[in-house]
């Protein structure tokens, strides 16, 4: 059966989830949509089940762990005053810690116990659909219809007075109807990125919890389990390895097998150190990070049509286009629909 929805939102990423529960929290009917399992997006989390028995008592006993890795970005930095005091309202409900990872002139912060924490926390109050992927959406005299992958042969799964696009712009973009006014002002780059995530017994040994190497193929190795409100899994090391965009682009296609395998043997030169990796987890970002700054001075788009959009790409003046600039989208455009009644 068709729901009629106030507003529908496409993405439970920060951008989406910001403002979806800025309306909601001011009476708004909102329905978000969501292709993964989970909330999150480029901040999700990835678990990995590993066995910890020796061979030879795999038979009689069975020890699976199960450890946690951050699967896109790592940590983050803020700059902007609101964004400042919205996680320090964060860390005092719990679910987000600094982590003194880089120098003492920026501080980072990550999600506890987890990133994607975080997104859950904003989602707690918000109806969200997982594992629907909207393919397709039209206007019609009754709102936006709404089809996901599943509905395509059907009717549409929502019809909805006002919709949201919150993913990131390519994604956006395959949505909208040809030669829409949006179309033009959503014209961004986004860098590919594998990331590799490893456990390894023992140690790599290397300097630092978060370490750049200058390596054409490694951006940088992020111990997980050092980070606040994680587990300390004795003897292991979880790190995140995220690959070089530039490297990335050149291997776009290439098997997860040969990535890991090359990942593994560029990590052996760096850390000069045998390491025995137990299990390991290859992940390709298609739109990791925007590569142009933004380009209006609005951190979101709207028209009347009743279409908004909003996401990490369109940015803030002086502000990254990462986890900060994606909640700043998601709360100007909230801040706009609600003092302009567009919702
Ligand atoms: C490897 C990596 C490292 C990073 N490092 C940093 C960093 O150091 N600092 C920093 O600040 N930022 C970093 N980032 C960027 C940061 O994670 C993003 O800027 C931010 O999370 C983007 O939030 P968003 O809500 O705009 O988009 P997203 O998180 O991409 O959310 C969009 C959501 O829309 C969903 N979606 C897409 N299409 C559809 C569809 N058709 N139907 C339904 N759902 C759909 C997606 O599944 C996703 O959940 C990094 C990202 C990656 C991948």
């Amino acid at each position: 059966m068709v729901q009629y929805r106030e507003t529908v939102v496409i993405g439970a990423g920060m951008a989406g989830l910001t403002v979806a529960q800025q309306l909601v929290s001011n009476g708004v009917d909102v329905l978000c949509l969501e292709k993964s399992r989970g909330t999150g997006g480029r901040l999700s989390s990835k678990r990995l089940s590993i066995n910890l028995m020796p061979e030879d008592d795999l038979a009689t006993q069975s020890a699976t762990k199960t450890l946690t890795f951050d699967l896109g970005c790592s940590h983050f930095q803020v700059s902007n005053p609101q964004f400042h005091s919205q996680l320090k309202e964060w860390e005092q409900q719990g679910f987000v810690h600094q982590w003194p990872v880089m120098d003492e002139t920026q501080t980072s912060y990550v999600g506890v116990p987890r990133n994607s924490s975080i997104t859950r926390a904003l989602s707690a109050s918000i109806d969200c659909q997982f594992n629907t992927r909207v393919e397709a959406i039209d206007k019609s005299a009754e709102g936006w219809r709404v089809w996901s992958e599943a509905s395509m042969d059907k009717p549409p799964l929502v019809v909805a007075k006002h919709l949201i696009l919150a993913t990131p712009p390519q994604q956006a973009q395959t949505l909208l109807p040809k030669e829409h006014a949006l179309l033009p002002f959503m014209q961004y780059e986004m860098s590919a990125q594998w990331v590799v995530l490893l456990v390894i017994e023992g140690s790599l040994g290397l300097p630092k919890a978060f370490w750049e190497p200058d390596h054409g193929m490694i951006q940088a190795m992020s111990l997980q389990n050092v980070k606040p409100g994680r587990e300390r899994d004795a003897g292991l090391e979880l790190w995140q390895m995220t690959l070089t965009p530039e490297w990335t682009q050149e291997h776009l296609q290439a098997q997860k097998t040969w990535i890991a395998d090359a990942s593994l043997h560029a990590m052996a030169e760096i850390v000069e150190r045998p390491a025995r990796c137990l299990s390991h987890h290859v992940h390709r970002w298609l739109y990791a990070q925007p590569t142009q700054r933004p380009k209006s001075q609005s951190p979101f788009l709207h028209s009347t049509d009743g279409i908004s959009v909003c996401g990490d790409y369109l940015g803030v003046e002086n502000v990254s286009q990462g986890v900060e600039g994606a909640y700043l989208s998601g709360q100007a455009l909230a801040d706009f629909l609600l003092q302009s009644s567009q919702t």
